[in-house]
């Protein structure tokens, strides 16, 4: 109810939209029409009587017919020709106000005191609509021949109602316009709407299922207006939460399973003990050392997970010191110069020059010892492990090349994943948790670097640690 509520309340404020952008100019344009008709047809009403009532006032002025009372009673048969056929009232009213002639015989000898008449008496032309609307009172002064003297005032009353009539037809037609315009905007937003509205409603569907839980959605626009774009980018979206959720799910998986491993382990130890009478202390002691190996192990993992999820903070800041890296690179040599010599593998060391960095230097540290122990671990008796500290103006470079066993193509993508290890069961003896390259893959990148890696299979492998000099974290 709610989502039919907001589709038709965009429907509703479009139709607002365009109604008010159309109906604003063209509802001025009508007014300012229908006043400018209305001033035209008056001021013409208005010329026209007053250019007949000069006509008849020369006629009466030359006639004496206000003057002269023998010539009086001949007004409406001289005077009357002149005016007949027009749908205009005629008084003439003497100097006095008396109403001396009127075409309707209505006013003969009352007295008639308008405005307009006592204007015309003090020689003034005047025109004014009346309090009615519909009548124009038109009043001219009657001179003598001389033009000296205002003998008298003619009015003409004409009715004004055929021009409200003409602007009431004009504004008739008007609102039929706007009404018009009202139905093609209803119909050009219905339209325009359902192009907003339908992949609107699809988007919509779409996130309410993903909303319910099926978050497997995907949002099917074709095109490349925006909505295509926006579902595109919700596609890509969906995509990568279905990644990290499948990442999650599998390095769910890939911790207990590496939990349960040693945990299994333990358990045989503990039970087959436990089954046996009189074992020996030789045996119980084996056992035993097993057991604390397995421990050891779990603790390896529950170590590496800590600093995994740690580094996996993106908002823990990062202890800046200024890092002499070939003094670093040299310090991890040193402290993994036992752990080689075991398998006489020889550690080398270039510096092509001197670079130090602004870094954390106990996460970089991390990353590239775990890649100088992998070195020695991936390399069989008597090779070697070999770290060149570089740089160029922008980046230092830490190549970390050996000659062991190498790294399959196809394996390269997946080494830096949680867990994954190439060869399960010998990569697990040789002691490693399948995290090591994970956590120094995080601390490269929490320095806004990156690792590439190149191998050959049997000739050995090459990692390159890439930093940038200017650390813009
Ligand atoms: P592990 O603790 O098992 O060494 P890593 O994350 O450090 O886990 O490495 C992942 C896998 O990548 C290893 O199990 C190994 O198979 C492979 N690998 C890493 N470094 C090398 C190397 N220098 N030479 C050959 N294989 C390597």
């Amino acid at each position: 109810m709610d989502k039919v509520r907001k589709v038709y309340s965009l429907r509703f404020r479009l139709f607002a939209i365009f109604l008010a952008v159309s109906f604003l100019p063209l509802g001025f344009f009508s007014m300012t029409v229908a006043v400018f008709i209305r001033d035209y047809y008056l001021s013409d009403r208005e010329g026209e009587l007053r250019r007949r009532a000069h006509v008849i006032e020369g006629a009466i002025r030359q006639g004496n017919f206000l003057t002269d009372s023998e010539r009086a009673p001949l007004f409406a048969e001289e005077i009357g020709s002149i005016y007949a056929g027009d749908d205009f009232r005629v008084l003439a009213i003497d100097s006095r106000a008396i109403v001396v002639h009127d075409s309707n015989f209505i006013e003969n000898g009352a007295t008639f005191l308008s405005p307009e008449v006592l204007e015309a008496l003090s020689g003034s032309t005047v025109s004014s609509i009346q309090d009615d609307g519909v009548t124009m009172y038109t009043a001219v002064p009657i001179f003598d021949s001389e033009y000296n003297v205002v003998n008298g005032a003619l009015l003409l009353v004409s009715s004004i109602v055929d021009i409200y009539e003409l602007l009431g037809s004009i504004q008739q037609m008007l609102m039929l316009l706007l009404l018009a315009t009202a139905i093609i905007i209803l119909v050009v937003v219905f339209f325009i709407s359902e192009i907003i509205l339908s992949p609107l409603k699809k988007i919509m569907r779409v996130v309410t299922l993903m909303s319910e839980g099926h978050l497997n959605q995907r949002i099917g626009l074709s095109g490349r207006d925006e909505f295509a774009q926006l579902a595109t980018a919700f596609n890509r979206m969906n995509d990568e939460l279905e990644q990290v959720e499948k990442t999650r799910e599998e390095f769910v998986s890939n911790v207990s399973h590496e939990l349960k491993t040693p945990l299994s382990a333990m358990k045989v130890l503990s039970e087959s003990l436990l089954l046996q009478d009189g074992v020996a202390e030789e045996i119980y002691k084996d056992f035993l050392k097993d057991i604390s190996s397995e421990i050891d192990r779990m603790d390896m993992i529950v170590n590496d997970l800590l600093t995994l999820v740690k580094f996996d903070q993106r908002d823990m800041p990062l202890m800046l010191t200024q890092i002499d890296l070939n003094q670093l690179t040299e310090d991890i040599l040193r402290r993994l110069y036992p752990l080689a010599e075991v398998k006489n593998i020889e550690l080398l060391h270039e510096d092509v020059r001197k670079v130090a960095i602004a870094g954390d230097e106990m996460k970089l540290g991390l990353a590239l010892s775990n890649l100088v122990e992998n070195g020695i671990k991936y390399t069989s008796e008597g090779g070697n492990v070999k770290v060149t500290v570089d740089a160029d103006h922008q980046n230092t470079f830490i190549t970390i090349s050996d000659t062991g066993i190498g790294i399959a193509e196809d394996e390269l993508g997946k080494i830096f994943t949680r867990f994954y290890r190439v060869d399960k069961t010998r990569d697990r003896d040789t002691g490693g948790t399948g995290l090591g390259l994970a956590i120094s893959y995080s601390a490269v990148r929490l320095h806004n670097g990156s690792i590439r890696v190149s191998s050959k299979e049997g000739a050995g492998s090459t990692f390159v640690v890439r930093i940038p000099l200017q650390l813009n974290v």
